[in-house]
């Protein structure tokens, strides 16, 4: 007989934090056997050491207590004398909010399943059963399968997707839906500013547009957690669940909404990409240690690229607010000197220790995958456009990925992903993928854009925050952002900084900027001239409506408790306004490419 798995989660005391989990295991072998704790959870590349919350293991056999050898930090070996029956007891500490942690007090249960159930080496495929006993009126909420029967009971196929279902338990709100007939359900821990019925019309559309893409939805039922909180903590994606952390007032206005929606559009389009459409080594999972990857650019980077272009698709963003983003995430691209330094693959490769352990240099020597994995997506996208005559897009290469390998649960080896763009986009890719995906060569956003009748413009323009309330209009952010006159530039210290005591505490000081070498990280700024600044805002102001390029200031800081001061000079800083706009004149491929891109029609450009 196969042994069988069941665990029970059950949280006595909410306030302490604590979660008490048994697991017992029917019909186990005789012999020595071993008990293990993943170090990450899928979908976060970071060695979390979740053992580390782990505490009072105990296991026993016919009410005998085994002896458990710790033998490593996140693994424990004991032996049976008899097959049969074994009891394995412990608790787990709980009270981290992020979406890739877990979280026990007075208002609610979360749970990932990487921190809270361990894995009985070499029964890693079993089917296992999940019984949660939750105070009376907590609902528990998850993408496991419940139990006909038995409101807390769930099943999972395997020890994987018991890793891959987190659970909610509370007394949240939960809103319902059915696309192509399957349920759907947004449950909120928390509440903020809003508008329930909308946010639920608006995730549906986003499941449809985006099954609609894939050519319908791989699922029995799919549950949207929506953590509300003090904080923004992100999304993490799962096989037939999410789970965001949302700030509870980013509901309003409308653009901090879009980015809400962004957020919930990136992790479902992970249904597709990264939990079905992935390389061989993500999934079934190594839990013991860092796996891996050279292809986060297209797992997170073109799930971010999808995730605005199914909202415009969707008609939930406006092609003013698609362009808008572009433009801006371009100019972040280039603000980050690090792109110089590190490809999208070795980024991937290396986010383990570099993306997930950020430091004050990083900035400088690293570029983000999402970030430029999104612009590449951009890219790639509108050249397989071009070269077919927009008869392929990578719409086609993501669906013959998933065709091929994800609807039936394959990985595939990486240098696929090449091969599958050279397919659909019939001819050889192996100088894209060189220049930016395995190189540093900087991306030219014109010459893609152009593709779909488009044209990158890059100016300086003066916040409209420069100027007193006396001179504010009620009218858009765009418009009242002044342009710079022609010919001139902003003056540029070259450093980012964060608010502290009326001072600007130095984050980055970036490579390419006149005060390298000159002002550290950490360095409190008080002084400019001479003169107190009352913080990051009013140091940025003051330099570009009282300085210009080429001109040095004296610049008076703290550093390390000590006042010193730099005279340092003001250098030209990067463009701070860029735009994306139709073409005066475009051709009938451009048209046709913008029009399907973007679900559009093609805006005849004002006459200037
Ligand atoms: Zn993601």
């Amino acid at each position: 007989m196969e042994p069988t798995e069941r665990f029970t989660v059950s949280f006595l005391e909410p306030g302490l934090h604590i979660y008490h989990v048994t697991l017992e295991v029917g019909n186990l072998p005789a012999g020595r056997h071993a008990l293990s704790l993943p170090v990450w959870t899928p979908g976060s590349y970071e060695v979390r050491d979740f053992a580390r919350h782990l505490f009072n293991l105990a296991v026993s056999a016919d009410d005998t207590v085994l002896e458990v050898y710790h033998a490593a930090k996140n693994r424990w070996l004991f032996e049976t004398v008899r097959p049969g029956a074994v009891r394995i007891t412990y608790q787990v500490y709980a009270f981290d909010p992020g979406v890739s942690l877990s979280h026990l007090d007075q208002s609610h249960a979360f749970w990932n399943g990487a921190q809270l159930f361990l894995l009985v080496d070499e029964y890693k495929q079993l089917p296992i059963e999940l019984e949660i006993q939750a105070p009376p009126g907590w609902i528990p909420a998850t993408g496991l399968d419940r139990s006909p029967d038995h409101p807390g009971l769930f099943r999972a196929e395997n020890y994987d997707g018991l890793i891959d279902s987190p659970v909610e338990v509370g007394t949240h709100r939960t809103l319902s839906f059915a696309v192509d007939g399957k349920p759907h359900s947004v449950v909120l821990w928390g509440q903020g500013n809003e508008d329930t019925e909308r946010l639920a019309a608006d995730i549906e559309q986003i499941v449809r547009t985006q099954g609609e893409m894939f050519g319908g939805l791989p699922y029995a039922h799919y549950t949207f957690i929506l953590h509300l909180g003090d904080r923004g903590t992100g999304g993490l994606e799962h096989l037939n669940s999410t789970v965001c952390g949302i700030q509870r007032f980013q509901f309003r206005p409308e653009k901090n909404y879009r980015k809400v929606l962004s957020l919930i559009a990136h992790e479902f389009f992970h249904l597709w990409n990264v939990k079905r459409i992935h390389p061989d080594m993500l999934g079934p999972f190594d839990y013991n240690q860092e796996t891996y990857v050279r292809l986060l650019w297209a797992l997170e980077g073109f799930t971010d690229y999808y995730a605005y272009l199914t909202l415009r698709r969707a008609g939930l963003y406006t092609v003013n607010h698609y362009l808008s983003g572009l433009a801006t995430r371009i100019k972040q691209y280039e603000a980050q000197p690090g792109r110089f330094v590190q490809s999208l693959s070795e980024a991937s490769f290396d986010t383990w220790i570099k993306y997930y352990k950020r430091h004050a240099d990083s900035p400088n020597r690293t570029i983000s995958y999402y970030l430029k994995g999104d612009l590449v997506g951009t890219c790639l996208d509108l050249e397989i456009r071009q070269r077919t005559a927009n008869r392929q897009s990578l719409d086609s290469v993501l669906k013959r990925l998933y065709q091929r390998y994800g609807q039936d649960g394959l990985g595939f080896p990486e240098s696929v992903y090449q091969e599958t763009v050279e397919e659909v986009g019939e001819s050889s890719f192996e100088e894209f993928f060189r220049q930016y995906i395995h190189g540093v060569a900087p991306v030219p956003f014109e010459h893609y854009l152009a593709y779909a009748g488009l044209a990158l413009e890059r100016r300086y323009k003066q916040p409209a925050s420069d100027r007193g309330p006396e001179d504010s209009e009620d009218v858009g952010e765009d418009e009242r952002d002044k342009p710079v006159a022609a010919g001139e530039t902003l003056p540029w210290l070259g450093i980012e900084t964060t608010p502290h005591r009326h001072r600007a505490t130095v984050s980055v000081s970036y490579t390419h900027g006149p005060a390298r070498a000159l002002l550290n990280p950490g360095d409190e700024i008080v002084a400019l001239n001479g003169y107190q600044i009352a913080g990051p805002s009013d140091l940025a102001k003051r330099l570009r409506l009282n300085h210009r390029s080429g001109e040095p200031v004296e610049v008076a800081f703290f550093r390390r408790g000590r006042l010193e001061t730099a005279s340092i000079v003001l250098a030209d800083a990067p463009f701070n306004h860029l735009t994306i706009k139709p073409l005066p004149t475009a051709s009938s491929l451009q048209r046709t490419i913008y029009q399907d891109w973007l679900n559009a029609e093609w805006p005849e450009p004002v006459s200037q």
